[in-house]
């Protein structure tokens, strides 16, 4: 007879490890198949060159719960932070420069050299982000409610939601806007210094196929701000050992709670009979099977490939074609022979300007330039990049007097203008990112001893990310809470019984927080009990 799990979790990534350790610690029997030879999925740590341990994709943490690090105790399982002070440092073309971070009196120096009136006002913009924040962050562990339902539980939550935001008292209009807005209006109504919003806009356009002038970017921004570093609010800090370190901590635990973990084991097929799933079958056609299935991977790639079409409700299928996988980052990872050497602040050992994220956009239009390529399917020519140097706080990532770099650029869209070629804009794009940065740090083009490109479509290759969307779906509000992945189907079950969903794809969506898998936990746990 073969052994049929309890569960199993299609999908190594750190939210599929997540649920797995959860449901494995209500000792329920239970099997993670990752299709890579290593786990983590976008939170991960590889060897790209020998030596050169490289957070191939996601890069700084801060959204992990606090909640799964207490409960699986990822500390005892490897998981370090190294906290970011200060936390970013952009350089302008004018020589000058501005530092940013939790050392209050540092950013309020450094902010006065640009505006003092913002340097006062940064405090209070946090202060504002921070009330939302506490009316929007229980709910990142909250299974959303369902609108459309009269049932009294959900009737009982939605009322609860609504009196959370009553106590936002004139702070609910923000909070709307916060969810529904672009950031740069929000940013021009705080700060008057370009230097102080093109900083804090970066954030908002991470990983969207937008510009901060957008509907939707606002809540980007905000996404930014609601995690945590060792207790501390909005600090982001480095994993040591990469991000892999919790992906790793975190199967582990897994492990630990008797999960059964294998790599290099890729899901074809999702099983089901009469609406019911019944297991998965692997690329190599080995048939497992299982009393539930939760899926870590996207909406589009687990019904829309790993199922019949047949198997589901067709309107259900048509919302599923329509998720938004828009992307246009481009993640470029570099060994450095040594640190850049800035204009605005000179030195090769490690400073305060090598510690954080450095930013290189200038003003806010030429953000808004960078997005009108992209626009019309072609590189921008003047990209932005938000580059770490996780080496200047790890020593274990890379070999002794070498550095590891991340740049995260924007913007390089997925879909590419008629005539462009991939291969060739990508090298071009990535040369592009290194002659801009050397034109703050004219030491860099000779600092690469190696790089790696990952446009949206090697994303998409390389992680299972559609589009090569980092969020595994855009983060705009139509795309949030109760209408992730899609209306109806908020809950983390599917059409299919016993079917579940448990990464990314589902509220509270992309970032390293593990909440998505969190969630789905507890409603797996909370069927297999009924
Ligand atoms: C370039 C980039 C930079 C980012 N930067 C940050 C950052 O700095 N901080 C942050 O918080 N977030 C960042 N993110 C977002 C964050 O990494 C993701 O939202 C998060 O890691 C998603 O985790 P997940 O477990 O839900 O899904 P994934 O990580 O997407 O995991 C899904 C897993 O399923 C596996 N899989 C796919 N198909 C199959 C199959 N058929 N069979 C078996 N397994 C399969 C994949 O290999 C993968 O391991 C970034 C993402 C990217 C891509």
């Amino acid at each position: 007879m073969p052994v049929t799990y309890d569960l199993i979790v299609i999908g190594g990534g750190h939210n599929g490890l997540v649920t797995a350790a959860y449901v494995a610690r209500k000792g329920l029997t239970v099997l993670v198949l990752e299709r890579r030879e290593m786990l983590g999925g976008a939170c991960t740590t590889e060897e790209l060159w020998p030596g050169y341990k490289v957070s191939t994709a996601a890069y700084v943490n801060s959204l992990l719960r606090p909640e799964i690090i207490r409960d699986l105790e990822l500390k005892r399982h490897g998981f370090e932070m190294l906290p970011r002070n200060p936390s970013s440092f952009t350089p302008f073309p004018d020589g000058r420069s501005l530092l940013l971070g939790p050392d209050k009196a540092l950013t309020h120096r450094e902010i006065s050299k640009f505006s003092s009136k913002d340097a006062d006002a940064l405090p209070k913009y946090e202060a504002m982000l921070e009330r939302v924040a506490d009316f929007l962050e229980p709910t990142l562990v909250m299974t959303p409610p369902n609108p459309w339902s009269l049932r009294p539980g959900n009737l009982v939550q939605l009322a609860r939601l609504g009196l959370g935001f009553l106590k936002l008292g004139h702070d609910g209009q923000k909070a709307v806007e916060i969810l529904a807005g672009a950031a740069t209006p929000i940013l021009d109504r705080w700060f008057e210094a370009e230097q102080l919003k093109v900083t804090l806009a970066t954030d908002a356009i991470i990983g969207a196929m937008a510009s901060p002038s957008m509907p939707g970017t606002a809540y980007v921004l905000f996404h930014h701000v609601m995690g945590e570093c060792d207790g501390v609010r909005g600090v982001w800090g480095y994993v040591r050992g990469g991000m892999g370190g919790i992906s790793n901590a975190i199967a582990s635990a897994a492990r630990e709670a008797g999960a059964e973990i294998r790599t290099n084991a890729e899901v074809a097929k999702i099983l089901s009979r009469n609406g019911t799933v019944q297991g998965v079958v692997l690329r190599d056609g080995t048939e497992l099977h299982a009393t539930r299935v939760a899926s870590g991977v996207d909406a589009n790639v687990t019904f829309l490939k790993l199922m019949g079409n047949g198997d589901l409700p067709s309107e259900f299928v048509d919302a599923v074609r329509h998720i938004d996988y828009s992307s246009a980052s481009c993640k470029i990872n570099l060994a450095l022979g040594e640190l850049p050497d800035f204009k605005a602040v000179p030195g090769t050992t490690v400073g305060p300007q090598h510690r954080g994220t450095i930013h290189i956009s200038p003003t806010m239009e030429y953000i808004e330039r960078a997005y009108d390529d992209a626009k019309y399917g072609r590189p921008s020519q003047a990209p932005i990049i938000e580059a770490t140097i996780p080496s200047a706080l790890d020593d274990t990532v890379a070999p002794p007097g070498k550095y590891v770099m991340s740049m995260f650029t924007q913007y390089f869209p997925y879909k590419l203008a008629p005539g462009l070629s991939l291969a060739e804009e990508r090298e071009k794009y990535a040369d592009r990112c290194v002659d801009l940065m050397s034109e703050y740090a004219p030491n860099f083009k000779r600092a690469v001893i190696a790089r790696q490109v990952l446009t949206p479509v090697d994303l998409e290759e390389r992680f299972g990310l559609t589009g090569g969307n980092i969020m595994q779906g855009v983060m705009s509000l139509s795309s949030l809470s109760f209408m992730r992945p899609v209306p109806g189907y908020a809950d983390y079950r599917t059409p299919i019984r016993n079917l579940y969903l448990c990464g990314a794809a589902t509220h509270p969506g992309g970032g390293v927080m593990g909440a998505c898998g969190f969630n789905a936990a507890r409603e797996i746990i909370r069927d297999a009990r009924r």
